[in-house]
């Protein structure tokens, strides 16, 4: 099947329910107006030149016109290669560059080398166009916010999203059904709004209300007006929320049933705050790119474990290997999550993933994809307790090696963030002559308050081995975080 054949199915099955709100254009769209307007776009695409598995770049907010731009492009034959329309020049060029994209849909960002199609959205009804492409053809190069490296095209087959979707709606209670009216704050040109957010909804037959950036206050307004029943969203969204007045919070989203949050770890201080203003747990989802992009949700028990992701959903297996691949260690006792950094190596192993939903390898030539056996090795370094929950400690790439000895950056950020003082905390690595690299701790401290650097350094030494205190302390105003709230730690090493 074709990613856009879910489109064409609605539009059979419900031609006058509602298939998109977009909040900021203050429109809608029913399936059958979706189906047309992704026909009519389609036809122009073809028209424009597009030939069978050409990449079309797309450079649009979070809209109806980017979800009818998205399935034009699948269902014509194309590759959809989605660009961050806020992201700078720098960011955006070698993207195109790399995914050698023929055409562009949305905003023109000045002298793109390729032609610029505007994204329009016609709903009169013209001769449908036929899918192109299906099963291993690629749908989608989806390149990763770049958050530990160089931006790598990740290519994600129709098979790989139509799994994904698949997986999720086995989940009960289900992420979304016909009824849903699914918020989506997170940005589509990311495959956390694209899959959990629109695909999913899509997949349902539910309502996507597409939000463009998350503001609090206004995100509240929107999920009152569209009655919205499910929020698709990210921990910085929720860490929002869980600070404004919880009656306010729990009378707007008094018609929600399920709050999900995905794409970096979910404070349980926040997932308590939100419980407490509206009656219901936010299950946390780990997933990444190259899985298209769940693989775990505490959905799946249907219960929100503070700091667990959660277990595989159905037809995804999971299991960790230390990082040449070889089966990993037994888990440690999840009554003490500290014990995941009781022995620096003991019970931890790297995070690896098997199942329908994973990618074919980065672009152009399928390079890294899953091995043989089709595991595919992410670089998350986690546990998993005793009921089976799987724990993520850090990421492979964040591990700092002093002297020898492991230093996972969480264990030092817990003890640091802990202090009444603190606002938000990071730690990294720097080299280091001595030592081959030292701890450095970047400290948000709350406003108005004083914290010396020797006062984090003592907290520290109380509780910390002597070569996982930080040789250095330095205080900035905020942390440089991406488009979903993923602290961009490269950033802070300089
Ligand atoms: P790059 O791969 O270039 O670093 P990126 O990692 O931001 O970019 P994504 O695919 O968006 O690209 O991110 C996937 C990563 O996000 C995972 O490997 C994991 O480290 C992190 N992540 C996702 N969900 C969670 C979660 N619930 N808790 C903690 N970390 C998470």
């Amino acid at each position: 099947a074709n990613v856009a054949d879910l489109v064409a199915a609605n539009a059979r099955e419900r031609p006058g329910a509602t298939a998109l709100v977009d909040t900021v254009a203050e429109t809608t769209l029913t399936w059958a107006e979706l189906d047309a307007a992704v026909d009519t776009q389609a036809r122009r695409l073809l028209g424009a030149g597009l030939g069978r598995g050409d990449r079309v770049a797309l450079r649009l907010p979070t809209s109806s016109a980017f979800a009818v731009a998205f399935f034009a492009v699948t269902r014509a034959g194309g590759i959809a290669v989605p660009l961050s329309p806020q992201a700078p020049e720098g960011e955006w060029r070698p993207v195109l560059a790399d995914s050698g994209a023929r055409l562009l849909v949305g905003a023109d960002p000045g002298e793109p080398d390729v032609p610029v199609l505007e994204p329009v959205i016609d709903t009169s009804a013209g001769e449908p166009v036929e899918a192109t492409g299906a099963g291993e053809d690629v749908a989608a190069l989806f390149y990763t916010s770049g958050t530990t490296g160089p931006p790598r095209g990740v290519m994600l087959s129709h098979r790989a999203l139509l799994a994904n979707v698949a997986q999720l709606g086995q989940l009960s209670p289900p992420v979304a059904d016909p009824g849903d009216r699914v918020f989506v704050a997170i940005p589509l040109h990311h495959i956390y709004g694209l899959g959990p957010g629109l695909l999913n909804a899509v997949a349902a037959g539910a309502t996507a209300v597409l939000a463009q950036r998350f503001d609090a206050r206004k995100a509240l307004a929107a999920c009152a007006d569209h009655r919205v029943t499910v929020i698709v969203g990210v921990p910085a969204m929720y860490a929002e929320l869980a600070v404004l007045p919880a009656d306010e919070v729990g009378e707007a989203l008094s018609t929600v049933r399920l709050l999900v949050s995905g794409a970096a770890p979910l404070h349980p201080k926040v997932l308590a705050a939100i419980r407490g203003a509206t009656g219901l747990a936010v299950f946390e989802g780990y997933g990444l790119t190259e899985a298209a992009p769940v693989v775990t949700s505490t959905l799946v028990t249907g219960y929100a474990k503070p700091g667990s992701v959660g277990r595989p959903l159905p037809g995804v297996e999971l299991r960790l290997v230390e990082s040449d691949g070889t089966p990993g260690p037994v888990p440690l006792d999840p009554a003490d999550p500290s014990d995941a950094f009781a022995d620096d190596t003991g019970g931890t192993g790297l995070v690896a993933v098997r199942g329908r939903n994973l990618f074919s390898g980065y672009w152009p030539d399928g390079a890294h994809g899953p091995d043989e056996d089709g595991w595919f090795r992410t670089g998350d370094v986690g546990y998993v307790d005793v009921d089976g929950d799987l724990h993520l400690v850090d990421r492979a790439n964040d591990l700092i090696i002093v002297n020898g000895f492991n230093v996972f950056p969480h264990e030092v950020e817990d003890v640091i963030g802990a202090l009444p003082e603190v606002a938000e905390v990071a730690v990294v690595g720097v080299l280091d002559e001595r030592s081959g690299e030292a701890v450095k701790a970047v400290v948000v401290p709350k406003p108005g308050v004083a914290l010396s650097e020797q006062q984090v350094v003592d907290a520290c030494a109380a509780t910390l081995a002597a070569y996982k205190v930080p040789r250095t302390v330095e205080f900035a105003e905020a942390l440089p975080h991406s488009s979903v709230g993923k602290l961009r730690r490269f950033r802070l090493r300089g």
